[in-house]
């Protein structure tokens, strides 16, 4: 569910239309609901009501400030994966006992900032990662809270480059050998063993593989029980997928039912870390047509939103669902939906039945909320989007437009090539 509809032939965000605010703010830009992104980390945070559990919000896929307040707001934390995403949290207003860090390569400055910070605990990778964790800790004469991110060898059945959870993958440490790790990390004294975690990849649209990964979390729970080791967390992980295009993934409630159910006999406190499913169908992405013209047996429309500003359909051949701002009556034709950038990869829709844009028709490019801005870079020099939040019939900028001025920030020219 979602807070973008149209009204008469006008698409809307809540109670703003879209052309409004892509008239005054210019394109491309982002246009997220704060209805939307609340409800669904209610929907999320309410299905797990009945046991201990923190909602930890996936900071990578959207980290725009304003967007992480709203689920600190209502009790969420955060999952981070860099000390960006620290700072990011930190300056959002995160309970810093709220925050698990993840990813597979944490710098040492990384960290100590973490540490300085008295984050919950680092969901950690490897033993030399433990190692490197324990000495920062002894260095600062503080205890690291840590979870073993375990890789449970579950198949999500997702895009290969979103399965995290595979033994083949680089995440995580073999769950038949993690025990052993854990017993070796009983012997660095600076750390504070709490957990076991696991994420096993994104965009998943079946309950099974949470639920065979859990089973696996759970034998281990049991063995480091016995072993003497006072595990408080169970860390799930995200990867909850949405419906981009036909996917039918489980609704939030039914994955926590299934989740609840399987882990009666354990008494922790649950983390979880979703993202997607929280904002991906929060957001859109709204480009303007610039040109339309066929090549050979192919119609392309060329728009100003391209791979820089959404990724995803070029990184992972993603669907993403394309409306008209305004509705037309115009015949559909099968076109390609293509950037501005200088790459034939460069392209938002592919063979798709779209009416027949014209030149300055504007565009919404549906569930861009997750994955989206976060993952947009300057390639080609373009200065990146702004974003909008639309909260009932107001709207905020919640980032401006970037300048010229932007991209060149911190460059500098040595002397030794001095203008002539
Ligand atoms: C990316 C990631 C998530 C969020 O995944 P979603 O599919 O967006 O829910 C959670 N935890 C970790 C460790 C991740 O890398």
């Amino acid at each position: 569910m979602h807070d973008f509809h149209y009204e008469g032939r006008d698409l809307w965000c809540e109670e703003v239309p879209i052309r409004d605010i892509a008239d005054q703010m210019g394109t491309p830009l982002y246009i997220y609901s704060h209805r939307t992104l609340r409800n669904h980390f209610r929907v999320f945070d309410d299905a797990f009501s009945r046991i201990p559990h923190m909602t930890c919000f996936s900071v990578k896929s959207n980290s725009n400030i304003a967007i992480l307040r709203i689920f600190i707001r209502e009790g969420g934390g955060a999952d981070i994966v860099s000390g960006g995403e620290l700072y990011r949290a930190l300056q959002a207003g995160a309970d810093p006992q709220k925050v698990v860090y993840s990813g597979v390569g944490k710098k040492v400055e990384e960290i100590e900032d973490a540490l300085a910070s008295n984050i919950l605990m680092f969901n950690v990778e490897s033993f030399q990662e433990l190692e490197v964790i324990n000495a920062c800790a002894a260095r600062m004469k503080q205890k690291a809270g840590i979870a073993l991110r375990v890789n449970p060898d579950v198949d999500p059945e997702t895009h290969p480059y979103i399965s995290t959870g595979l033994k083949e993958n680089k995440f995580g440490v073999n769950v038949e050998k993690s025990l052993e790790t854990y017993l070796k990390a009983t012997k660095l004294k600076f750390l504070d063993i709490k957990g076991i975690s696991c994420h096993i990849g994104s965009q998943l649209t079946k309950t099974s593989p949470f639920i065979d990964a859990l089973d696996r979390l759970k034998k281990l729970y049991g063995r480091l029980q016995d072993a003497g080791l006072n595990i408080r967390y169970l860390d799930l992980g995200g990867g909850l997928g949405i419906t981009y295009n036909d996917e039918t993934p489980p609704h939030p409630s039914e994955y926590a039912d299934a989740i609840i159910r399987a882990s009666r006999e354990i008494s922790c406190t649950f983390i979880f870390e979703p993202g997607r499913v929280i904002v991906g169908n929060a957001g859109i992405l709204v480009a303007k047509v610039l040109y339309t013209k066929a090549n050979e047996d192919k119609n392309f429309i060329i728009v100003d939103a391209g791979m820089n500003d959404l990724l995803r359909p070029s990184l992972y051949k993603s669907y993403h669902h394309i409306q008209e701002v305004r509705k037309t009556q115009r015949k559909e034709i099968v076109a390609y939906v293509v950037g501005p950038i200088c790459e034939s990869g460069d392209y938002l829709a592919k063979e798709r039945s779209l009416p027949r844009f014209e030149r300055d028709d504007l565009m919404a490019v549906m569930s861009a909320g997750a994955y989206g801005f976060t993952m947009a870079s300057n390639y080609n020099s373009r200065p990146r989007a702004a974003e909008v939040l639309v909260a009932g019939d107001k709207w905020h900028i919640i980032r401006k437009r970037e300048e010229y001025g932007d991209l060149i920030r911190g460059e500098k020219i040595p002397n030794m090539i001095e203008r002539k």
